[in-house]
């Protein structure tokens, strides 16, 4: 990023889609880099606490939940909990 002339600080929300290693093993360092908020499912924080993967949640991050809208500069996502790695959410 840096090499690309972006800053790591403009970083906001990183989103991390399911709790494994590959897709949390670096959370701590891009955390400290970046001074983002984490948002990810309940499901995928037992997952990736369960495991010790994760550092321990901040008041700045946050659950995603099945339907939840989440507004990035002018775009608006739209979470979907769906099974794969994690456990569907019951309905
Ligand atoms: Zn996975």
């Amino acid at each position: 990023m840096m090499r690309m002339g972006l800053d790591p600080q403009d970083i906001e929300i990183i989103i991390i889609s399911h709790g494994h290693f590959d897709h949390t093993g670096s959370l701590e360092y891009l955390k400290e880099l970046t001074g983002a908020s984490v948002g990810m499912s309940e499901a995928d924080y037992q997952l990736a606490t369960i495991a010790g993967e994760i550092p321990e949640r901040d008041e700045n991050d946050f659950v995603i939940t099945d339907g939840m809208e989440i507004t990035l500069g002018d775009t608006t996502l739209t979470a979907l909990v769906t099974p794969g790695h994690t456990p569907a959410p019951s309905r």
